[in-house]
């Protein structure tokens, strides 16, 4: 069993009625990169970068140190994209470097992610410059979390451009063109997905926080985990118009949150049109099994009734038959 799921680590990713599919890791450490690549993944998807800058004694990794670790995982990854996500600290993620710079919120709605580093733009920079350096060796890529507001969009891209032009005056190599994506997880940002279309060259779906969000349910606290639910009628419903308005503007749109790691809910995914998945490298085979099995034009045909069903019973019938 386990080893004819090794075997798969070299079948082709489609559908049983050929659709392709693209599976990209989501990795924390430069050498998870190993793995995603040994496993099948056509690049990664989610690049945490905050864990180089978590539980450290020492001060933050510096320009030339960062540009190291994400140069390895380029490097690794031989040319294959990866999306390295700019630091999401705040909330459960507590920033290490011995209190030498500034708090970060504790409250999932609070100053983390894109909101902190905007805050610290001499950091955001540095990240900003080492991930530009990196993209002169291979396909790196800027991936943004936590935007909601256009403010926040043209501020980023300010910044980005400043990194550019600060490379640029000391001579450093960097890909001009770098894409730059987003990662759609507050229900504001899904809302008004028009503007992430317009001004980004991908974007990622980040289903832990979306749901959190969507639900008001705080990823952190115990008291309220049973009613944390991906499966609420408005998740689906929201990450199929995600899908459907990405698909039609010829955006590529992926899922990085747990949910696409989570065997049980690929064909669902794949029934809301969803082609590229991005999880930890471990769930990589179980998923394309998964995929290998599924038809899509099934179950397209079949994921309406689905979402529409909004009381659980209604549902549970809608999804054994979408899954029958
Ligand atoms: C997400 O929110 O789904 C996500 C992938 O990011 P993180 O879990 O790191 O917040
Ligand atoms: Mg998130």
């Amino acid at each position: 069993e386990a080893r004819k799921l090794q075997q798969l680590k070299h079948a082709k990713t489609e559908t049983a009625d050929r659709v392709e599919i693209e599976l990209f890791a989501n990795i924390e450490l430069p050498e998870d990169a190993i793995q995603a690549v040994k496993l099948g993944a056509v690049g990664v998807g989610l690049f945490r970068s905050e864990f180089l800058f978590m539980d450290r004694k020492q001060a933050l990794p510096d320009e030339e140190q960062q540009y190291q670790e994400y140069r390895r995982v380029v490097d690794l990854m031989h040319g294959l994209p990866v999306n390295i996500r700019t630091i999401d600290v705040g909330a459960d993620k507590a920033l290490g470097g011995g209190g030498d710079i500034s708090q970060t919120g504790t409250s999932p709605l609070g100053l983390r992610a894109i909101r902190w580093s905007l805050t610290e733009p001499e950091i955001f920079l540095t990240q900003l410059r080492a991930i530009l350096r990196a993209s002169a060796h291979g396909q790196a890529r800027i991936m943004i979390p936590m935007l909601a507001h256009a403010k926040e969009i043209d501020e980023t891209f300010r910044l980005i451009e400043k990194a550019k032009q600060q490379l640029h005056q000391r001579g450093k190599a960097f890909n001009p063109n770098i894409q730059v994506g987003a990662m759609i997880e507050i229900p504001a940002a899904a809302l008004v997905l028009p503007l992430f279309i317009n001004r980004f060259d991908f974007l990622s779906i980040g289903t832990n926080d979306l749901i959190q969000y969507t639900l008001a349910i705080d990823r952190a606290d115990h008291a309220v985990a049973h009613l944390y639910d991906p499966l609420h009628p408005a998740i689906l419903n929201l990450l199929a118009n995600i899908i459907e308005q990405a698909k039609r503007a010829n955006v590529p749109v992926a899922v990085c949150g747990e949910m696409a790691g989570d065997p049980a809910l690929t064909r669902l995914l794949l029934a809301l049109g969803l082609t590229d998945f991005s999880m930890h490298f471990s769930q990589l085979l179980l998923v394309k099994r998964e995929i290998l099995q599924a038809n899509v034009g099934l179950l397209k045909a079949r994921v309406a009734r689905v979402l529409r069903a909004y009381e659980p019973e209604e549902q549970a019938k809608a999804l054994e038959r979408l899954l029958s």
